[in-house]
């Protein structure tokens, strides 16, 4: 099974903490940018050989684009997927859920939207530099009730100024409307954003790692107590409706990425990334700069993306990249033996306590390459 992501570059504002790719004045070359990503997908159709099982409009702000559009990228990978439903997600930002739009999406076969909430409190979603406010959301998610899309929400933690207040309102909401998966991200302080200059400069406190440590597991609790699966380290999931696109990138499935700074892999070890340039991407004749993983360096992705996931890290994967070297074999009995590791779903899975140190476990048992 493959994945589609679609690369919208396009936001009404640049949001604080945001490192992603996109720009905020496009108007002379929306259409142009929407064109080559058409051609872009009929030049590499051919680079996906498995069945297509999601497409993913992510950006950049997916939702500013009008549902016409949508529709026009949409039409060439449906082409691919016949009659059979798929999962095709919308990235939306909320001032985005009006009647007009929720109609026409769903007329489209998009049925699973992920809604960048971030949080209830206004003066947070100001200081995020945020489009939109908190009465949005919940004009937006009571509108939703008349739908039957699948409903995703993002949320940020561990704020400089959020209380765990704010975060309980949050979570309260949660509680109140039908929504079946919660992507929650503790605030990350990336180079090249505004954030990094506000704390460089000391305009900013640097972000406080208990206060992050205390949201997390505050977070955690509330959505296991509503009933929610725990299944990455950031991602949360009412039985049976996990995400199937981010899923299989944890999986190491492939996927075809399009648009300008999309990454794309093809399940075994090699990987391609677009520019990270509107205006380049414009030009581009060659679609992709490309390299291939060595087995040292899929190895180490294997623990990296799999030790995040309840599924863990699957034996026959293992087996597949040559199994355990001597040292690597008395790094993971220690790390059994310290219960940080688990023998279960025939492979290795994180203890969930430990999840929140996944990235720095796994390290423990990369190769050089
Ligand atoms: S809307 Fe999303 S992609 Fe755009 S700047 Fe804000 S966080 Fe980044």
């Amino acid at each position: 099974m493959a994945g589609i992501y679609i690369h919208i570059p396009f936001c009404r504002k640049k949001c604080t903490y945001c490192d992603f790719h996109f720009s905020t004045t496009f108007a002379s070359y929306r259409t142009a940018l929407l064109n080559q990503l058409r051609q872009e997908f009929q030049a590499r159709i051919h680079e996906l050989t498995a069945p297509i099982e999601s497409i993913y409009f992510g950006g950049g702000t997916p939702s500013l684009l009008s549902p016409e559009e949508l529709g026009s990228l949409l039409e060439g990978p449906k082409q691919y997927t016949g009659n059979q439903t798929v999962e095709i997600t919308l990235e939306v930002n909320p001032e985005d859920l009006t009647e007009t739009n929720l109609s026409a999406w769903q007329a489209l076969g998009i049925n699973r939207l992920s809604i960048g909430v971030q949080t209830m409190n206004d003066e947070l979603l100001a200081w995020m530099n945020r489009n939109h406010r908190a009465a949005d959301t919940r004009k937006g998610l009571n509108l939703l009730q008349q739908y039957a899309f699948l409903v995703s929400i993002d949320l940020i933690f561990g704020v400089p100024q959020q209380t765990e207040a704010d975060v309980e309102e949050l979570l309260a909401l949660i509680d109140t409307y039908p929504i079946a998966h919660v992507s929650a991200y503790a605030l990350t302080q990336e180079p090249q954003t505004l954030l990094h200059h506000r704390v460089k400069t000391g305009k900013e406190p640097q972000l406080n790692d208990e206060q992050q440590v205390a949201h997390y597991h505050l977070v955690e609790q509330a959505l296991s107590t509503q009933g929610f699966e725990h299944y990455e380290v950031s991602n949360y999931a009412k039985p049976g409706k996990r995400a199937v696109h981010n899923g299989n990138y944890w999986k190491g499935k492939a996927y075809l990425g399009l648009g300008p700074g999309a990454h794309s892999f093809d399940g075994k070890s090699r990987r391609r990334w677009n520019v990270s340039n509107n205006a380049q991407y414009l030009k581009q004749q060659d679609w992709y700069e490309e390299e291939m993983l060595s087995a040292d360096n899929q190895w180490n992705e294997l623990w990296l993306t799999g030790l995040r996931t309840q599924h863990g890290v699957p034996m026959e994967r293992i087996d597949a990249l040559g199994g355990f070297r001597t040292d690597e074999q008395r790094m993971l009995e220690a790390l059994i033996k310290q219960e940080k590791i688990h023998v279960q779903h025939n492979g290795y899975c994180l203890a969930q306590d430990h999840w929140l140190a996944a990235d720095g476990i796994s390290m423990q048992l990369f190769r050089a390459g």
